[in-house]
């Protein structure tokens, strides 16, 4: 597990990372956006430690632009600006917990624990992209507010798309969502599984096209938007 710390003040960086190193994590720190930016675009992070105090601006506003990546990393806001306004604007803005400073290392321990175990359950339980949308939870997919009868696996396969839209999501990784499934992944399966999803995607009408990056892998994105 790799973990990012983007915090500015040195003694707490170090008590917490140590605490968290000590908890058998790997931590990078950094102590301002512009760093914090370079690491999320090499690095995808199991999860981020985002401080809003600093030096070249507020923390949250790197939410935006990690998500622009692609990124479903879950964020703990780590702030002193303890007060239910700026606890709905860290949350809207896309983070996943909020842990108000002055914190106790086991209370940061257990939230990290609780959001690594989350399968990425980042923005809430729903997964959109044009008028496709996937309840995480229960599995109902809908297109244009329209329930469809999909297939788990096509679910599942919906779902890895979904969660990297507008970003190529490897062979390997769209494999693996595949498997626990009740039939048996063969070489073609996932070929097959994603011309089977947009054969459904574009009879119901959806705005979410899948397209093959060859030898790589499988996008998903909406070229309407693309264009605006
Ligand atoms: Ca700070």
């Amino acid at each position: 597990m790799r973990l990012l710390l983007v915090e500015d003040n040195q003694r707490l960086a170090e008590l917490t990372c140590r605490e968290l190193e000590r908890l058998g994590y790997s931590v990078d720190r950094v102590a301002n956006c512009a760093d914090a930016r370079d690491a999320s675009a090499m690095v995808d992070y199991d999860l981020m430690l985002l401080d809003r105090g600093l030096p070249d601006g507020d923390g949250l506003s790197l939410i935006p632009y990690i998500r622009s990546l692609g990124r479903t990393t879950p964020i703990l806001v780590l702030t002193a600006q303890d007060g239910p306004e700026q606890r709905v604007e860290g949350l809207d803005t896309g983070a996943d917990d909020y842990l108000v400073k002055p914190f106790d290392v086991r209370e940061l321990a257990a939230r990290c624990r609780a959001l690594l175990r989350r399968p990425n359950l980042v923005h809430g339980k729903q997964l959109s992209a044009g008028n496709v949308s996937l309840d995480v939870a229960t599995r109902e997919v809908t297109i244009g507010d329209i329930s469809q009868p999909l297939r788990r696996r096509e679910v599942a396969l919906l779902e890895s798309l979904l969660r990297r839209e507008g970003n190529v999501v490897p062979r390997g990784v769209l494999e693996q969502s595949l498997y626990g499934m009740d039939e048996a992944v063969s070489g073609n399966a996932l070929d097959a599984t994603v011309s089977r999803l947009r054969r459904r995607l574009a009879e119901a009408g959806a705005t979410l096209h899948i397209r093959s990056v060859h030898g790589i892998g499988y996008i998903a994105s909406c070229p309407e938007s693309e264009v605006g």
